[in-house]
C-alpha cells in the first residue's frame, strides 16, 4: 500500500499502469489460451504483467491488501483481503505502519482461544497513520500518527467508567481476536477516540509499537497489582518479553532487589543488563530454595508470574512473603493447584488482571522522557511479506533469542 498515503494516492504513473492493465488482461488471458500471440507481444505483456504485480505490492491495490490470516489450528497465509472501511461512525480506519507479534498469537495459531475463528486477521498491537475518519471521531483526523491499543474501549459502559477497560462490554480485547487485527496493511479500530493514541512528533514509532500491549500489560498486571514498592524484594518468574516488560517498568519505583527466574541463560543475561540484581536459572530445580535464602527465609514482598504455565504460579506460592502479592500475568490454559494449606496464615495476595491499557498516556510520557526504554525489547525486524518468517522466529525464541519482533508494513 501507498508508504506516503493513502492507496488513494497512488502514484500516477501506476493509477494509469492499473487501468492500462485491466484493459488488457482480458485480451491477453484470452490470446494466451489460443497461442496466437506472437513470442515479443507475450514477453511485452509478461513484463507488464511482472510490472503491474510489482507495482501493485508496492503501491497496493485500491480494495485489497495483504494481511495474515489465521486459517484453523496450525494453518495461517498471508492473504490478500479487502481493505476495511469505516462500519460504524465511533470507527477509524488505520494504515499500520509497524506491528508485533504476541505470545498471544502463538497460542491462537495452536488453536487455544476459541473466541479466535478461522479466518481472522490477527494481531492487536502496531503503530500506524490515520487513513480515515467515521463522522463521530473527533480527537483523530487522517494522516494523524496514532498508537493502536490492543483494548479497544467505547468510554461509555460501566466497566469503562471504572477506568476498567479490558472488560467494556462492547469492546475489550477484540482486535485480532473476534475482530479483525493489525497484522496487515490497514485495520479497522473501533471507538477510536478511546482507543487511540496521538504519536508525539519526535518519538521513536519503534519504542511506541511496545505500548500497544507489553509494557501497559507488564506494568498494570506486574507492577502495579504486584504493588511494587521503594525498598521492596520483587521476583520476576518468566523472563520473556513481558517479565522484562515488568522488568523495566518495576524500576519506577526502586525495589531493593528484583530476582528473575527462567531457564534460558540469554534471557536472563538481558535481565540483568535490563537491571534484575540478581538472576536465577531454574533448571536444577532450585530457584525456592535460592530465594528462600537470599531473602533469610522470609520471601519476596512481590512474586511476578510472567508465564502461564502451573509450575511459575506455584513457585511464586512458594517464594512470596508473608503479607506479600502474587501478581499473575501470565495466560493460564490449565489449572493451577492453590496451596491454601500452606498460605492460608500468610496474609498474602493474589491478584489477576487483562490489560486495561489505562497507563498508556503515562507510559508514552516515560518513554519520550527516556526514564524506560522499550525498544530494548525489539530484536528482529521483518517485513510484512515474511510474516511466516517472523512467526517461525518469534515461535522458536529458545532457539533465535527472540523478544520482540517488529513486521514492517
Ligand atoms: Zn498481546
Ligand atoms: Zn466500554
Amino acid at each position: 500500500m501507498g508508504r506516503n498515503g493513502s492507496p488513494h494516492d497512488v502514484h500516477p504513473v501506476f493509477r494509469g499502469h492499473f487501468r492500462w492493465f485491466a484493459a488488457i488482461r482480458p485480451r491477453y488471458r484470452a490470446a494466451s489460451h489460443v497461442r496466437k500471440l506472437t513470442c515479443i507481444n507475450v514477453c511485452v505483456a509478461a513484463a507488464a504483467f511482472a510490472a503491474t504485480v510489482e507495482a501493485a505490492r508496492k503501491y497496493g491495490s485500491e480494495t485489497t491488501m495483504k494481511a495474515f490470516v489465521y486459517q484453523g489450528p496450525g494453518k495461517s497465509a498471508l492473504e490478500d483481503r479487502p481493505k476495511p472501511d469505516i462500519t460504524v461512525p465511533t470507527d477509524a480506519v488505520v494504515r499500520i505502519v509497524k506491528t508485533t507479534i504476541c505470545g498471544t498469537d502463538l497460542h491462537i495459531l495452536k488453536g487455544d482461544v476459541p473466541t479466535c475463528t478461522p479466518g481472522r486477521i490477527l494481531g492487536h498491537e502496531g503503530v500506524g497513520v490515520v487513513d480515515k475518519v467515521g463522522p463521530a471521531v473527533t480527537a483523530f483526523k487522517p494522516g494523524d500518527r496514532v498508537i493502536v491499543s490492543c483494548i479497544s474501549s467505547c468510554g461509555k459502559c460501566e466497566y469503562c467508567r471504572k477506568g476498567m477497560y479490558s472488560h467494556c462490554v462492547n469492546g475489550g480485547w477484540i482486535l485480532g481476536n473476534t475482530i479483525d487485527g493489525t497484522q496487515a496493511e490497514y485495520v479497522r479500530t473501533p471507538f477510536a477516540d478511546t482507543s487511540l493514541y496521538h504519536i508525539p512528533a519526535d518519538a521513536d514509532e519503534e519504542a511506541l509499537v511496545m505500548l500497544s500491549d507489553i509494557l501497559p500489560t507488564g506494568f498494570e498486571c506486574g507492577v502495579l497489582n504486584g504493588k511494587v514498592q521503594p525498598g521492596s524484594t520483587v521476583a520476576i518468574v518468566g523472563s520473556g518479553p513481558i517479565g522484562l516488560a515488568a522488568l523495566l517498568t518495576a524500576q519506577f519505583y526502586s525495589p531493593a532487589e528484583i530476582i528473575m527466574i527462567d531457564f534460558d541463560d540469554n534471557r536472563l543475561e538481558i535481565a540483568t543488563r535490563f537491571g534484575a540484581t540478581t538472576v536465577l536459572n531454574n533448571t536444577d530445580g532450585k530457584a525456592v530454595e535460592k530465594v528462600m535464602k537470599m531473602t533469610g527465609g522470609r520471601g519476596v514482598d512481590t512474586a511476578i508470574e510472567a508465564v502461564g504455565v502451573p509450575a511459575s504460579f506455584i513457585t511464586c506460592e512458594d517464594i512470596v512473603a508473608p503479607g506479600g502479592v502474587i501478581a499473575n500475568i501470565g495466560v493460564h490454559g490449565t489449572k493451577v493447584d492453590l496451596h491454601l494449606e500452606r498460605l492460608w496464615d500468610r496474609n498474602i495476595t493474589i491478584t489477576t488482571r487483562l490489560v486495561d491499557t489505562v497507563t498508556t498516556p503515562m507510559l508514552l510520557k516515560t518513554v519520550q522522557s527516556r526514564k524506560v526504554n522499550p525498544k530494548r525489547l525489539i530484536t528482529h525486524r521483518f517485513k510484512l511479506d515474511k510474516i511466516q518468517d517472523a512467526y517461525e522466529t518469534f515461535g522458536h525464541a529458545a532457539k533465535t533469542n527472540a523478544l520482540k519482533v517488529i513486521i514492517e508494513t
